[in-house]
């Protein structure tokens, strides 16, 4: 539109109201959130098959709504994103995995990587290195043992991605790419980037059954990451087949239902040596 002056009624029009009714009261719902303890991880172990070790336990945010229950990501991260949320949610998901970790320390369970999901604007945030590097302070937690997951579309700036992520590394965090195969993947970059873990997304994984039945991608993927040095872990691993097909291509790292679903931490706690006799 050429004129937006403020009397164009355009300006009003319906289509550019950004937030919905339910959209508005939720996000105060979300606002206080944290404040009321409502926000909690649950984790999904990253089996490594070869010794049936846990690699890691990936924190996937979960809400315990008062009045909806217990609703997964899916249901209020996209309007996280959208109101700008994502950044002190991403914070307090950052400190309270480092605050797991310890807690699970003093309770003699054997130490395990946590991987943590991050979001693009929370890695444009100027204190985004800070803040984890002061969770990993306040919980006194070595930092070989979190995983901080990334996506393709967070290079978008190379540069700052890349200083960024340098001084990630140089923390001692572990990197991983999450999503992979799944958007812009540039060899170079995950060179650059000192990338350690390649994800094969889902998708990948859904065609080592069924009809299609095709694990051509999967081989070539798992060569590349072999190539440049880096593990690879098949996500949303469900069946035996699945299993028996990647563990035919040579991937042992797997997490998906098929061993576990992502767990409560008073499950895991209960349960930690079954856990790891069935796997
Ligand atoms: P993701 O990072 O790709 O996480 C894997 C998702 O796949 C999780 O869904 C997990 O429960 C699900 N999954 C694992 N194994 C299987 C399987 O065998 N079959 C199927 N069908 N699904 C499986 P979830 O927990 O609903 O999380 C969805 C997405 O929400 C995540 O995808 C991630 O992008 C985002 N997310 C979760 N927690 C956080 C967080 O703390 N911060 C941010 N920024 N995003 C998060
Ligand atoms: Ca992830
Ligand atoms: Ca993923
Ligand atoms: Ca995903």
């Amino acid at each position: 539109a050429k004129s937006l002056g403020k009397n164009d009624y355009r300006m009003f029009s319906p289509e550019m109201h950004l937030h919905s009714r339910e959209d508005l009261l939720m996000e105060s719902d979300l606002r206080n959130a944290m404040d009321r303890e409502e926000l909690i991880l649950y984790y999904q172990p990253i089996v490594d098959v070869t010794d049936g070790s846990i690699a890691c336990f990936e924190a996937l945010i979960r809400w315990k709504h008062p009045e909806s229950g217990l609703l997964s990501p899916g249901r209020f991260i996209p309007l996280a994103e959208r109101t700008g949320l994502i950044v002190p949610i991403g914070e307090w998901v950052i400190r309270e995995a480092c605050r797991q970790h310890q807690e699970w320390k003093r309770q003699g369970l054997p130490p395990t990587q946590i991987c943590v999901n991050i979001s693009a604007q929370q890695f444009l945030k100027k204190n985004f290195v800070q803040t984890i590097a002061g969770a990993l302070e306040a919980y006194d937690i070595n930092p070989k043992y979190l995983d901080i997951e990334i996506t393709e579309s967070m290079a978008m700036d190379f540069t700052y991605a890349e200083n960024v992520l340098r001084e990630l590394r140089s923390l001692g965090l572990h990197l991983s790419m999450d999503d992979f195969g799944t958007g812009y993947s540039s060899l170079y970059y995950l060179k650059r980037f000192n990338i350690q873990t390649l994800k094969i997304d889902k998708t990948f994984i859904d065609d080592l059954a069924g009809e299609s039945n095709d694990s051509v991608l999967i081989s070539t993927m798992l060569a590349m990451a072999d190539t440049l040095g880096m593990k690879a872990v098949a996500e949303g691993v469900e069946s035996k087949e699945q299993l028996d097909r990647l563990l035919e291509a040579g991937s042992p790292l797997i997490q998906g239902f098929y061993f576990s679903p992502p767990l409560s931490p008073g499950t895991i706690q209960r349960t930690y040596t079954e856990l790891t006799d069935t796997i």
